[in-house]
């Protein structure tokens, strides 16, 4: 876990009991802080209660609602990123009082910085960027352990940041940060700051791209200069966050990697792979890792589940999971993989328009829309003169794919929409659809 005697002696109001909020309390209290602890789940209250009768005892601990407590010396919120800042009370009680409000990356900055004080330099990779954000770190985090570093990968990938041992002198972090996670870090000089790319995403909670643009743009505001920001300009928003950029600057594109080589890579297709693993390769060089430890690397990387993962094949048919592809520009690349698709998509559109998979409409036999998005999708692509057929849930539209696919033609789930409206997550929309495969007969 991790500690620091920065947090001793304060006292925080942590808000949201889910693995990244019950990890910051394990973390404060051991680090002798104070803690008002506080999630509207009871289940989630009753959990801590049971865990922490002691410190509960001792005062130490108290499970309370920051909005109707007494929060008299309280020094931050510590909010969890799923909390909406922007529409939720505790924004209010903030401003009103002047408490920040912050999330476990900056409590991590915080310990972070203690240490670079105190003789123990351990090196900060941050990915941020629409998409392509886990495949980066996975992929930087599997080439250091591949080169012999010490290496953790935390942040919106793996587990709570604050849960994990710290490293020692010399290993280095390697975290995925969201526009949430940013949102609420503000004492993060990342050494090194990787950006993908910037597209439409998250409108509803920054209030517009502009909005969201910022978001990813102060983790780059954030950086002193004798640091560096390694950033994909393929798209224009990446390249006005290149210019405010105050560390060194280096700009990567995506096609600056030979496609022969690409094609080495087994876990590493497509030109969205191409722009991760170029900024990959731009990190290693500032790093000084070989260029033959980072070309290993890149064959023998493994991928993450429900990134383009190939979940199952029947009768010459593929079956691919790439239901982590969220949003229209992540989609596309997807399409653009494979030549014969029967394309399984919806869910809660991000756009009211599919315009990032135009050009790979002529790689589509067949598509089947699900979830809210379905009926305006599919007249949306009736119209673009695409096969659609309207199956309403996952499970129909993987059966109807199956019988209607030929050898060699692919049935892939890229939805383009987020999954809450039949789903948790876009990981039980991933498991879902593997399960159903399997299921077929
Ligand atoms: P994130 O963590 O940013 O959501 P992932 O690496 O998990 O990104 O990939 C999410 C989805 O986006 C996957 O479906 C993948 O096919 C697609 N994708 C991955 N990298 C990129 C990229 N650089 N540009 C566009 N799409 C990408």
């Amino acid at each position: 876990m991790i500690t620091s005697p920065v947090f001793s002696g304060q006292f925080y109001a942590v808000l949201g009991l889910a693995r990244s909020g019950m990890a910051t309390v394990a973390a404060l209290l051991a680090s002798g802080a104070k803690v008002m602890a506080w999630d509207n789940n009871p289940d989630s209250r009753n959990r801590l209660e049971q865990q922490y009768e002691a410190a509960i005892g001792e005062g130490q601990l108290i499970i309370a609602d920051p909005m109707i407590a007494d929060i008299f010396g309280v020094s931050a919120f510590v909010v969890s990123p799923g909390i909406p800042i922007n529409r939720h009370p505790i924004a209010t009680l903030a401003k009103e009082t002047g408490i920040p409000i912050i999330g476990d990356i900056e409590l991590f900055a915080q310990a972070h910085d203690f240490w670079e004080r105190h003789g123990r330099h351990c090196p900060v990779i941050g990915i941020t960027g629409t998409n392509g954000k886990s495949t980066t770190t996975a992929l930087i985090h599997h080439i250091l352990k591949e080169a012999g570093i010490p290496s953790l990968m935390g942040g919106n990938i793996g587990l709570p940041l604050l849960a994990a041992d710290p490293l020692p002198d010399g290993g280095i972090y390697v975290l995925e940060l969201s526009s949430y996670q940013i949102d609420l870090t503000f004492t993060l000089d990342c050494d090194i700051a990787v950006l993908t790319n910037v597209t439409p995403d998250h409108l509803d909670r920054h209030g517009g791209f502009e909005g969201y643009r910022k978001a990813k743009e102060r983790l780059f505001l954030l950086q002193s200069s004798p640091h560096y920001a390694v950033i994909a300009t393929d798209d224009i928003p990446s390249q006005v966050i290149a210019k405010q950029s105050a560390a060194h600057l280096v700009t990567v594109h995506a096609d600056n990697v030979p496609l022969a080589e690409q094609l080495t890579w087994p876990n590493l297709q497509g030109p969205h792979n191409a722009q991760n693993a170029v900024l990959a390769i731009a990190v290693m060089h500032i790093l000084g890792i070989s260029d033959e430890v980072t070309s290993k690397a890149m064959v023998s990387y493994s991928g993450l589940p429900h990134r383009m993962q190939k979940v199952g094949e029947r009768r010459g048919v593929l079956f691919v999971d790439d239901s982590k592809a969220t949003n229209a520009m992540a989609t596309a690349p997807a399409l653009a993989a494979f030549p014969a698709i029967h394309w399984i998509l919806g869910g809660v559109p991000k756009t009211a328009d599919l315009d990032p998979c135009k050009p790979f409409f002529n790689h589509i036999r067949q598509a089947y829309t699900i979830g809210q998005a379905g009926p305006d999708y599919a007249e949306l692509l009736r119209e673009a003169g695409v096969k659609v057929v309207e199956c309403g849930d996952l499970e129909n539209a993987v059966k109807l794919a199956a019988k209607e696919a030929q050898p060699e033609e692919v049935v892939m789930l890229t939805p383009a929409c987020a999954s809450f409206d039949q789903f948790s997550d876009y990981e039980a929309r991933g498991r879902a659809f593997k399960t159903i495969v399997e299921a077929l007969d």
